[in-house]
């Protein structure tokens, strides 16, 4: 049993999950209203038609197995956790990745992109398995913004994102009180699945904004590729740092969800647990804004899919209300905070929307020589 509106581990995770399954036991039931944990009357009472009284114990310990395996799964978009390494940290995690995965993988096709491919923008496919045309870069300077590591040119998205963070960077001066915008990751020039970092930003829709408010003065590559963000959570993850995160850090996550284009929000549990706190009576903003592992040092902005992009699938609203009662009481239990490593799965170009396929044929040299040798 899965709930749609789960918003930890995608429902589609079971579908693949069953499909999978040998068994020919094996029912995956789609709750319509549930959330991550269905514990609602009418679910618990679904739980008991559908497994029996009698075979309720044999039930809850398959769907504590399934439990494990769909927060394993879910782990497998969660990479995160290497946003902040400096330029050449990343520089020899990619290298490591190329040297691992095998050389059809998606990740190597789409890594090795470094021009965008030509065409009108679309974002294709989901935002964590899909891929980009017609991305355009966001500038490494603008009035209100500087692009952060440079040289793992991930600065393209759709022309949707770039001209929101464009806007988005001028008006929170006066918005928020926060004097710009340090931008990380948007995605790589075709989008699709990276070597390093992120289950997602392979759409050009997600974005990765730091914690540190911009410096007044224009940052050197060098510094750009090498200085560490702040992180604003401490007490192991159980509340911000007050000492670093500041009222204006709440304007600018409040400015930022107030925003018709996003669609959601993600930030460490402890900067939500601050905004449940913090936040005055209006409140409906606050259902965007999502906890997620790591986004200590940055938050993660995605927007919804754009009109004119008819490939993209885009997600289920996030539920109704501010999600800072009992949903988010979960993100500080044993098994949200210590979750089980898990390895990263390499992905083919068939785990794709297949016009992905086409961004990565398009002819530049390394990827066409590279097929011919697969061939
Ligand atoms: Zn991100």
């Amino acid at each position: 049993m899965h709930g749609i509106c789960d918003d930890a581990v995608p429902w589609q995770t079971s579908l693949a999950l069953g499909e999978r399954l040998e068994s020919r036991n094996a029912v995956v039931i789609l709750l319509k209203y549930g959330d991550h944990r269905p514990s609602s009357e009418s679910d618990l009472a679904r739980l008991g038609r559908n497994f029996g009284r009698t075979r309720m114990r044999v039930a809850v310990i398959k769907s504590i197995f399934l439990c494990g395996v769909l927060t394993l799964l879910a782990h497998l978009g969660r990479g995160e956790a290497s946003a902040q390494d400096t330029g050449a940290e990343e520089a020899s995690r990619r290298a490591m990745a190329i040297a691992q995965l095998p050389p059809d993988a998606a990740q190597v096709l789409f890594g090795r992109e470094s021009t965008p491919a030509a065409g009108p923008p679309q974002a294709i496919g989901s935002y964590e398995r899909g891929c980009l045309s017609g991305a355009i870069a966001l500038r490494a300077d603008g009035p209100n913004w500087q692009v952060m590591r440079p040289s793992r040119n991930r600065a393209w998205g759709h022309p949707v994102l770039i001209a929101f963070l464009e806007r988005l960077a001028q008006k929170l001066p006066g918005e928020a009180g926060w004097p710009g915008l340090l931008v990380g990751d948007i995605a790589q020039p075709r989008g699709g699945p990276m070597l390093t970092g992120h289950g997602s930003h392979q759409i050009g829709l997600d974005v990765d904004i730091w914690l540190t408010p911009m410096p007044n003065r224009r940052l050197s590559p060098a510094e750009r590729d090498g200085i560490s963000a702040t992180d604003v959570v401490a007490g192991e993850g159980m509340d911000i740092d007050p000492t670093v995160c500041t009222p204006q850090h709440r304007l600018l996550l409040e400015a930022v969800a107030r925003e018709p284009l996003v669609e959601r929000v993600f930030v460490n549990a402890a900067i939500k647990r601050a905004l449940c706190r913090e936040g005055g009576p209006e409140r409906a903003w606050m259902a965007k804004i999502r906890p997620w592992w790591g986004h200590n040092y940055h938050f993660h902005v995605r927007l919804s899919c754009p009109s004119g992009s008819r490939q993209c699938r885009g997600q289920t609203p996030p539920p109704p209300g501010d999600g800072c009662g009992k949903e988010l009481d979960w993100w500080f239990t044993e098994e949200a905070r210590h979750p089980r490593p898990s390895p990263r799965k390499p992905l083919r170009l068939g785990n794709l929307p297949p016009a992905c396929a086409a961004l990565v044929a398009a002819p530049t040299g390394q990827a066409l020589q590279l097929r011919g040798a697969a061939q």
